[in-house]
């Protein structure tokens, strides 16, 4: 592809990018908020429903219809500025923010300008080897969110080469809350982690306050990314890009991985960065222009004349504090205490997507190192041949707890406690279910046992003289056959007694 080779000609290696140039990012990060309505009007806000169904007069912006704010909105983005350590401001206006784009069915947003609701905050991230970073946060503001465009006829679903467009306004006027970071200096080569590790630390924060459900895939939890680069000797900031609506944490890192490299060989090459925006391409992870970035002035703000200034009181900004919820990373390093795990066996867990897991299973019962055992190891091999991430195995937390409980009490042997979760993840029901439905349960009958004991002894005569000249270690194998007799029903300590026993 002439493209592809040409954009890789473009870029500089990652070494020489770091040699010559600071970078400094900005991150501006939009969540959509999962309220029932809409910001100013009573619409649902559920995705996925059929275009233009979930409109009203106020969202599509019909002469003399009239906003009204919703009120769980503001409590939720009073709640995230919280919990982003960020100041409440008592008394903030919204603006209309003035542009013309056909998925704006207003010709203006209404969103928040000089006043937003909370500002000056920090969020404390944690890298993949462990060590902090404070990410700056200028401020973090309500607007509502755009319809969405559909490009029929192109090859790409992309404006270029399509015959026509197609508009939904289902979108226009969810819910939206802008977080956005002070300028990210001095990550040098991490700048790219520090990007990823801040997306993944906010969005595991607006889960844990239960504001939004964070998709990035359905575009819930949107970042775009602000990148420049600063020669080693400069002392201000270079001109910087917007890769806008990135949708994966590892596509955020992506993102700014390639605006470094692409703006250094720029820059090498006495070239000039443009303010401009760019859109990301998924599949090779490259980024290419979109437009010249409008500036403030441009948008012509004013204040909303049909809202009044939005005045939380004090003693409710207190009580909404009170509703914060232990942050992820807290909640991480005090279970991590709990459990008695190292850093590394922790970050596992982590990366893993057991923590939730097995935290839950422990809640419904089990002791938290059978859990941890089951979830890491046994269900783990079973997502990966599965291939699914271990959340989406159908087996919930309540029925391995439950499976657990049947090992602990000896009624199933790890082996069989093993079939049985098979059993639940091909979809037979539940353990109890299933370990009456195949008499799976462990046989307690030592008549049965001493049987089949007795049978595996005559089968090895030459093994049965060693155990009774006092080898011991030679029971295994006789323990190992009659475990095969009863089809791994048998309890193996139990049987070893039998098999000594017997030999004496
Ligand atoms: P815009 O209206 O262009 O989106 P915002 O103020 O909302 O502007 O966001 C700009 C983001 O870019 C902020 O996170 C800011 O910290 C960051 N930023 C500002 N200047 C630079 C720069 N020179 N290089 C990188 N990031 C920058
Ligand atoms: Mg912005
Ligand atoms: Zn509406």
């Amino acid at each position: 592809m002439i493209g592809m080779t040409a954009a890789a000609a473009e870029l500089l290696e990652y070494d020489e990018v770091i040699a010559g140039f600071d970078p400094v990012m900005g991150l501006e990060v939009h969540v959509e908020l999962g309220t029932e309505t809409k910001m100013f009007c009573g619409c649902p806000t559920a995705f996925g429903a059929d275009p233009n169904t979930q409109v009203c007069p106020v969202c599509i912006g019909l002469p003399g219809s009239l906003p009204v704010v919703n009120g769980k909105a503001i409590e939720s983005a009073i709640r995230i500025g919280l919990a982003l350590n960020c100041s409440i401001r008592p008394s903030s206006v919204f603006a209309r923010k003035n542009y013309f784009y056909p998925d704006q069915p207003k010709n203006y947003q209404i969103s928040q300008y000089d006043e937003p609701i909370a500002y000056d905050g920090h969020l404390d991230v944690v890298l993949p080897d462990g060590t902090e970073w404070r990410v700056e946060i200028e401020r973090a503001h309500m607007e509502e969110d755009t319809g969405k465009s559909l490009h029929i006829g192109g090859a790409t679903g992309r404006i270029h080469g399509a015959s026509h467009s197609l508009l939904d306004y289902n979108r226009a006027g969810v819910p939206l809350v802008e977080i956005v970071t002070r300028p990210i200096v001095g990550a040098g080569e991490r700048a790219p982690e520090v990007a990823r590790a801040y997306v993944a630390a906010l969005r595991d924060l607006l889960k844990a306050l239960d504001v939004s459900d964070v998709r990035m895939d359905q575009g819930s939890l949107r970042c775009d990314a602000n990148v420049s680069l600063m020669r080693k000797d400069a002392d201000e900031f270079g001109t910087r890009t917007e890769t806008k609506n990135v949708n994966s944490l590892k596509s955020v890192e992506v993102a700014v991985r390639y605006e470094m490299r692409r703006q250094a060989a720029v820059l090498e090459s006495g070239g000039e960065i443009v303010q401009e925006t760019r859109h990301f391409h998924e599949a090779d992870g490259s980024t290419s222009a979109g437009r010249r970035k409008e500036t403030a002035e441009d948008y012509r703000y004013f204040p909303e004349p049909d809202l009044p200034p939005v005045q939380p009181d004090s003693a409710w900004v207190a009580e909404l504090a009170t509703t914060l919820p232990e942050l992820p990373w807290v909640r991480r390093a005090r279970i991590q205490q709990e459990w008695g795990v190292s850093d590394e066996v922790m970050r596992d867990l982590v990366n893993v997507g057991a923590v939730d897991l097995i935290i839950a299973t422990a809640d419904a019962g089990a002791s938290p190192e059978a859990a941890r055992s089951w979830w890491v190891s046994f269900l783990a091999q079973q997502a990966n041949t599965r291939a699914v991430e271990l959340a989406d195995l159908p087996i919930t937390p309540t029925q391995v707890a439950e499976i657990v409980g049947l090992v602990d009490e000896g009624k199933l042997t790890t082996k069989l406690a093993q079939q049985v979760a098979v059993a639940v993840l091909d979809g037979e029901g539940e353990p109890s279910q299933i370990v009456a439905d195949r008499g799976l349960e462990v046989v307690r009958d030592d008549s049965a046992l001493q049987k089949a004991v007795d049978e595996a002894l005559a089968n090895n005569p030459d093994i049965a003289d060693k155990i009774r000249s006092g080898k011991v270690a030679a029971a295994g194998k006789i323990v190992g056959d009659v475990m095969k007799a009863t089809r791994g029903q048998a309890d193996p300590a139990r049987v070893k007694e039998l098999v000594i026993a017997a030999c004496s």
